[in-house]
């Protein structure tokens, strides 16, 4: 099919929910992404985070053709090494002690979600309720769109699970005011993705913290997006010396193979029996496998170090972008490779631009343009990026 047909195929057969760019990719190298006309993109979008490793890494291709040669299924009536192999892996790295593999991000939410609920059943009839924040993003579940505390995210699929409470993100009061012995879970990106890139002030999360032990709630971190590496940090809330309840993980955990994961301390997944979850696609071998791989290049590779030094070049450069156009650029925040450019009106012109330039970046939350890259990138790849966007803003 050439594009014109791919486009009106889609259009007569997949469901209308995506607002796509008119593009159709084809494959990738490294952070470089090649549409079927064999245009060359830098892709700083990475499939919205996932892409931690970049497009065909060979470590991460080799796994999944391995293992797809092995066993890609097998039910979890039975055990795999590679699950078993990956448990161990993220038990360790989160500092919590049970893991739970399920197929993405809102199915990871959505299994801590009943997690806490259990628990909280285990202390009182009455301890379910969840308390997430405005802006944020969990999912598209019922569950976890109820979790969504944003009305676009809602609208149309009422009435919804109840239980859940909102409150202002980055602010303790509002939190301290809602929060009871009724609480059983407050749920949190420790920088909001989907949001715009909202980093909260350094001493929110471990003030949180302090108001879940007083009453008895759990705290539950959705690092769907800060996870594996994003922020340069294993886990975004290793920055500081808080540790939540239950953390969960997707998008970068398989580096572009679905994957899922909730991990809880030991006192929290008890709360658990044999019956009480389960998936028949969760953590199979094909999975685990690959995931496997992606942790295995970012500790052989030294990436968390990577993150850091490039995400401080970049963060300069976009500070200089910003003091060359400060009529267009408002802000520049966020924490490793997950920056955010706040921007004076809407982003979705110079998202096209860019693409028009040969660089996939991503707008969020209408005014934000959002870079997740692979963590593998270097500061050369960061100038092509700031090179095209310093003359996309020339002329916007
Ligand atoms: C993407 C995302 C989700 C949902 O993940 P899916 O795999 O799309 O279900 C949940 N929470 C956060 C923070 C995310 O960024």
């Amino acid at each position: 099919m050439n594009k014109e047909q791919i486009f009106q195929t889609d259009k007569e057969y997949y469901m209308p929910v995506f607002a796509r760019y008119q593009i159709v990719l084809s494959h990738g190298e490294g952070p470089y992404v090649y549409d079927i006309d064999g245009k060359k993109y830098i892709d700083f979008l990475a499939g919205i985070a996932v892409n931690v490793l970049g497009h065909a890494h060979p470590a991460l291709t080799a796994a999944v053709a391995q293992q797809a040669g092995k066993l890609i299924h097998c039910s979890n009536l039975y055990y795999t090494e590679e699950q078993a192999k990956l448990a161990k892996s993220l038990a360790e790295l989160s500092g919590l002690d049970k893991v739970f593999l399920a197929n993405s991000g809102a199915e990871a939410n959505e299994g801590a979600i009943k997690l806490a609920r259990k628990y909280g059943k285990t202390v009182s009839a009455d301890k379910y309720e969840i308390i997430t924040a405005e802006h944020g993003f969990h999912g598209r579940t019922m569950a976890t769109l109820t979790a969504t505390a944003q009305p676009k995210y809602q609208q149309g699929y009422e009435p919804l699970p109840g239980g859940f409470k909102y409150v202002p993100y980055n602010d303790i009061n509002a939190l301290t005011e809602q929060v009871s012995e009724k609480t059983c879970a407050v749920i949190l990106e420790p920088i909001q993705g989907e949001g715009g890139v909202n980093t909260p002030d350094d001493n929110y999360i471990d003030q949180v913290r302090a108001l879940c032990d007083k009453y008895g709630a759990l705290l539950i971190f959705d690092e769907i997006q800060t996870g594996i590496g994003r922020t340069g940090k294993m886990f975004a809330y290793q920055h500081s010396n808080t540790k939540p309840d239950i953390v969960t993980l997707a998008k970068g955990l398989g580096g572009g193979v679905p994957i899922g994961a909730f991990i809880a301390s030991n006192k929290v997944a008890q709360a658990f029996a044999p019956g009480d979850h389960g998936s028949t696609f969760g953590g199979n071998p094909l999975a685990c496998a690959a995931a496997n791989a992606v942790l295995g290049v970012i500790a052989e590779q030294n990436l968390l170090q990577n993150v850091e030094t490039v995400a401080k070049y970049m963060l300069d450069e976009l500070t200089k972008l910003q003091n060359k156009y400060p009529q267009i650029i408002s802000q520049v925040r966020g924490k490793g490779l997950m920056l955010g450019v706040k921007l004076t009106k809407p982003g979705r012109d110079i998202v096209n631009a860019c693409m028009e330039q040969g660089a996939i970046i991503n707008c969020t939350a209408g005014d934000v343009l959002r870079f997740v890259p692979p963590l593998n990138i270097t500061k050369a790849h960061v100038d092509e990026v700031i090179t095209i966007l310093d003359k996309v803003m020339a002329i916007a």
